[in-house]
């Protein structure tokens, strides 16, 4: 069993120690590690819609993960729309969330499609205080060394291969996600007035590993014993496997709809771009405003 409390002052009340409570097993579910195994912070997108509490949109994937077969979350944490770093899985437990990799990574997933939508704000902020408190404040983690150590999820094909091929976490990752993460900023304007340039989550730069064939990205266990790779990260596909289970781990079957990390099969609304030109509308009025003469106007 592993047990390793952890005590994030950075992020305040925007952490939740909630493995006791949730669904499923937090702390031996998959196979114990070591600390010092893990060599990355992994960036995950649930594929699901944010609702704005922690609770209902952790809960969900639980659900999500319990419907696949499994005995317990396949991430360590999630991050609720409303910025709350919730602790689902024991860091000192391997995980399902980098197929054939899992004893190396660490799963940060945040709630959201960011195929479709821009993480919150405080989204960003809590990500960064979390990885930040793993790379400058928990020494435990030897491996983690600085932030060259966080990646997404679509990054650990290149970096280890023999996993799968995702879009997770999004269209924004690397650029920008990645760099506001670290850094620490947000989507809305800096209060000099410089307007943060957004970046279209759906630029076509990312289009390789969006549709293949169904999504991509999902998480599947990687232990040894498990399931090849259908990245249903979002939702009970088949691949399902509770680690402590043999599965075949034979040549992947594509026909499985896949859905998660990569695409959602539930259409989303796409409400949150519009309300993002939204926002950045309101804020040049605002800014006009401010300009005498034509603040009259707008005032
Ligand atoms: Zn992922």
């Amino acid at each position: 069993m592993a047990n390793t409390t952890l005590n994030i002052q950075q992020l305040g009340n925007r952490f939740y120690d909630y493995r006791k409570d949730c669904w499923g097993n937090s702390y031996t579910w998959v196979e114990k590690r070591s600390l010092t195994q893990v060599q990355r912070l992994v960036i995950h997108h649930s594929v699901t819609q944010p609702t704005g509490n922690w609770k209902t949109e952790t809960d969900f994937v639980g659900l999500l993960h319990k419907n696949r077969g499994w005995n317990g979350f396949g991430y360590h944490f999630t991050i609720g729309s409303d910025g709350v770093v919730v602790y689902v899985g024991d860091i000192g437990t391997a995980r399902a969330n980098v197929a054939n990799h899992n004893e190396k990574v660490i799963g940060i997933c945040l709630i959201g499609d960011f195929t479709k939508h821009l993480p919150t704000d405080i989204q960003i902020n809590s990500a960064h205080d979390l990885c930040d408190f793993f790379i400058n404040h928990y020494p435990a983690l030897t491996q983690i060394t600085g932030w060259d150590k966080v990646i997404g999820h679509k990054d650990a094909l290149a970096l280890w291969g023999n996993t799968t091929a995702t879009a997770c976490p999004g269209s924004s990752w690397p650029f920008d996600m990645r760099d506001r993460i670290r850094d620490n900023i947000v989507y809305i304007p800096h209060e000099d007035g410089t307007p943060v340039i957004e970046t279209s989550p759906e630029s076509p730069t990312e289009a390789p590993t969006e549709d293949s064939g169904g999504e991509s990205g999902g998480e599947t266990p990687d232990s040894p014993v498990s399931v090849s790779d259908t990245d249903s990260g979002g939702f009970p596909t088949g691949d399902g496997s509770d680690p402590s289970i043999p599965v075949e781990s034979g040549p992947v079957d594509n026909s499985q709809p896949d859905t998660s990390d990569g695409t959602w099969d539930i259409p989303i609304e796409e409400t949150s771009q519009e309300t993002l030109q939204y926002s950045f509308i309101s804020f040049l009025f605002k800014l006009l405003s401010k300009i005498p003469f034509i603040g009259r106007f707008f005032g």
